[in-house]
């Protein structure tokens, strides 16, 4: 039976829980161990679907098309296990099941309430479906305290008592702030928030004090005297300089042997981190560097393209080079790029996005690339973008748009109503709902034999995940080609444009699917591989 580990948080939000659990999935893997990651969201939102990622940051899409909370994509990078639906949930949720039962009679006329019927529900996501996992990971989000929060740390207060001894433990993961007027760090917001969690009925068996300093002796003795908690479960959980540092500073620290010996396994197999020492040291230490610009739309919030930003570092880490971004604003600029923009780039990046504001300008962003020959890579918008690009200037198709905009000329991109998913036709009306009706999740793709892509990938079938509404219009392929675009990866039935590029150019490619969100550290994407590799090339021309 899997043992379960719960990751709460508290003093302020943002301390990094999801990456706390990410990294701990991948330190428990170093020591042999099944592990699977799952987040439980006390907002009521149903799914993150539909939530601004500028709030929120990216929505995380997973292989079975769930969109999911971005520490999902914190989960699969640190442990390349593929994540499931199943493995998100949200309040929204939980009350949506609760209430369906309630209306199909399922409660027997019984009073439903928090507590046992959510809470149930609740209980039964964190079990159900656990695989061969050896651990799971589950986190909590928000802070503790949170009134909304409070039906899921109930839920995990009775797990402790339900599941064997020594099948479940808590970490909870708090801050330990530095107060520069008195020169000292302070543990009192942990004294406090271990008081609330102690005050719910959870005794946390490990403290993750997040601080962006050493943490001296005498500061965890305090806190592990004021929290109950043995002095070498207070894991200091200092700052890094990346983010794939932190699964060998947590064992440093110690905190997989305290989470071993909560769950009573004194026989765990050395830790063999390796792979970890190696990307840490690729990271740290690059032999060179490139800068790559991304135009889009929400470039004030690193998050709303963590997968994105993640995914080019791994492309540093292929070639060994430091990846510098510039996060351009598409709506600086319409029709033209200013001359001063984009100099001193390597390569160019659009991004995903939704609607009309700053297309114009990431318009603009391709025609400079195209022209400059700079290395493009267009992601799903981007390389729809880019195909409006092309057949306005290269196949004079003027007035060339997508639908999404509204009704114009040239419908080179449109809304498809009709797909095909695993032999099944699925099925879209223009006025759907916006939550959930996209073309999500994994599908495959073929690659023309002989293509840029074919190269990269190696493979003649790939699969890759998608998240859009809107596709490439097929009708457009001749007129496209023969202005000397290449479409390069077709859905297996020929219908989709999956990837598009440019043969005249020296690296221009367009995909329809978002391939950021299957790069891994220990194993980059080809594509971001090959971009960044590109880069570099246009970098030594200079
Ligand atoms: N807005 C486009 C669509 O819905 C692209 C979406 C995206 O980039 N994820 O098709």
């Amino acid at each position: 039976m899997a043992r379960y580990v719960f990751i709460t948080g508290g003093v302020v939000s943002s301390l990094g829980k999801g990456l706390a659990a990410a990294a701990l999935g991948a330190l428990l893997q170093t020591r042999g161990y099944k592990v699977r990651l799952r987040k439980l969201d006390p907002y009521l939102n149903v799914d993150p679907g539909t939530m601004s990622p500028y709030q929120h940051g990216e929505v995380y899409v997973t292989e079975d098309g769930a969109e999911t909370d971005l520490d999902l994509g914190h989960y699969e990078r640190f442990t390349g296990v593929p994540a499931r639906g199943s493995d998100s949930v949200s309040s929204g949720r939980i009350y949506w099941t609760v209430i369906t039962r309630e209306r199909r009679g399922d409660y027997l006329g019984a009073t439903v309430q928090v507590i046992p019927h959510v809470t149930n529900a609740i209980k039964e996501f964190i079990v159900n479906d656990a695989g061969d996992a050896d651990i799971v990971i589950c986190e909590i989000g928000g802070t503790v305290g949170d009134i909304e929060g409070l039906p899921f740390l109930e839920a995990i207060r009775q797990l402790g008592n339900e599941l064997p001894r020594g099948h479940c433990a808590y970490i909870h993961v708090t801050l330990v702030p530095y107060i520069p007027s008195a020169g000292e760090l302070k543990t009192k917001p942990t004294q406090h928030s271990v008081r609330e969690l102690r005050a719910i009925g959870i005794q946390p068996d490990a403290l993750l004090c997040r601080s962006d300093r050493p943490i001296p002796p005498e500061a965890r003795r305090k806190i592990a005297l004021q929290c109950s908690v043995r002095e070498d479960a207070v894991i200091p959980a200092i700052d890094c300089d990346t983010i794939y540092e932190v699964p060998i500073r947590y064992h440093e620290a110690g905190l997989d042997d305290v989470l071993l010996e909560a769950f009573g396994i004194g026989d765990a197999p050395a830790p063999q981190l390796g792979t970890w020492e190696e990307i840490v040291e690729r990271v740290k230490k690059p032999e060179g560097e490139v800068t790559v610009a991304i135009v889009g739309k929400y470039t004030g919030l690193i998050d709303a393209y963590k997968s994105l930003y993640e995914a080019l570092t791994h492309g540093g880490i292929a070639n060994r080079v430091r990846v510098n971004l510039e996060w351009i604003d598409a709506e600086a600029f319409a029709g033209e790029v200013p001359d001063d923009r984009l100099q001193g780039v390597n390569a160019v990046l659009v991004p995903g996005g939704f609607g009309e504001r700053g297309a114009e300008g990431k318009i603009a962003a391709v025609t400079y690339a195209r022209e400059k020959g700079l290395p493009f890579l267009g992601i799903c918008f981007g390389m729809q973008l880019a195909c409006i690009e092309v057949a306005r200037n290269l196949a004079g198709l003027d007035g060339a748009s997508s639908t999404e905009f509204g009704p114009c000329r040239h419908p080179v991109v449109g809304l498809l109503t009709e797909w095909e998913k695993e032999g099944e036709l699925q099925r879209r009306r223009a006025d759907d709902d916006l939550g959930g009706t996209m073309r999500l999740g994994a599908y495959p793709c073929l690659l023309a034999p002989g293509s840029l892509v074919h190269d990269i990938y190696g493979a003649r079938e790939i699969s890759e995940r998608h998240r859009h509404r809107y596709e490439v219009n097929i009708n457009y392929k001749p007129l496209l080609e023969e202005a000397g675009l290449r479409f390069s990866g077709m859905s297996p039935d020929g219908r989709l444009p999956e990837i598009i590029e440019l043969p005249s150019h020296p690296w221009f490619v367009g995909v329809q699917f978002h391939p950021e969100l299957k790069s891994r550290p220990f194993a980059p994407h080809p594509l971001f591989a090959a971009f960044i590799g590109a880069a570099l090339e246009q970098s030594r021309l200079v």
